[in-house]
């Protein structure tokens, strides 16, 4: 285990069986259509493609990198987007694939953003859900584990850009943030 980390709350096996449910939830829904996964970069990067190689109807991908902002301390109003999709989302089936829903505000502004743009269906599909956090009138459509008010690192989910490469999502011991 990483040294930095206290405890491991959902290990690479349990993140592997958990994707293979959700992956069988998306086969019931989108059954003989195309499907466009949209990441929301980074985080959701390792999710992405471990979700796009268990599902068994086609995938396209795309990717955008957003974050929402407001006053210095809520990010709440404004989507920036700093990476756009390469591919149009008309008429198609899109499935935004995000590491974890927390506020809502990011995605609250990006579905808003996306469905102007006439999809044939838009869904979201979240590994992590932190509802206590929400801010937002938003809910994913698959969510895959629901989490208290923790701050979690690792399977994509980065502390100051690090932790990104661990395969299970874990705590940060506080000596992390307070050398910080
Ligand atoms: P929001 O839903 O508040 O607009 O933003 C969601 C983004 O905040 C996520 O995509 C993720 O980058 C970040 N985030 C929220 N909770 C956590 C967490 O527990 N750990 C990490 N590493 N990032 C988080």
């Amino acid at each position: 285990m990483n040294k930095d980390i206290s405890k491991i709350y959902f290990s690479a096996e349990d993140i592997k069986v958990k994707i293979t449910e959700m992956a069988k939830e998306l086969d019931a829904v989108y059954e003989g259509e195309e499907v466009l996964f949209v990441g929301v970069l980074k985080g959701s990067l390792p999710f992405f493609v471990d979700l796009a190689r268990c599902v068994s109807f086609p995938v396209m991908f795309d990717f955008i990198c957003a974050s929402s902002y407001g006053s210095s301390t809520h990010s709440s109003g404004t989507l920036k987007i700093t990476k756009d999709l390469s591919t149009s989302v008309e008429g198609k089936n899109v499935l935004v694939v995000e590491d974890i829903l927390d506020s809502g505000n990011t995605l609250f502004n990006l579905f808003a953003h996306l469905s102007k743009q006439n999809p044939k269906s838009l869904k979201l599909c979240c590994l992590l859900d932190k509802p206590s956090r929400r801010e937002r009138d938003i809910k994913a459509d698959f969510t895959g584990f629901t989490i208290p008010d923790e701050f979690v690192v690792g399977y994509g989910l980065d502390y100051a850009e690090r932790y990104r490469e661990l395969p299970y999502i874990g705590i940060l011991k506080s000596e992390v943030y307070e050398n910080r």
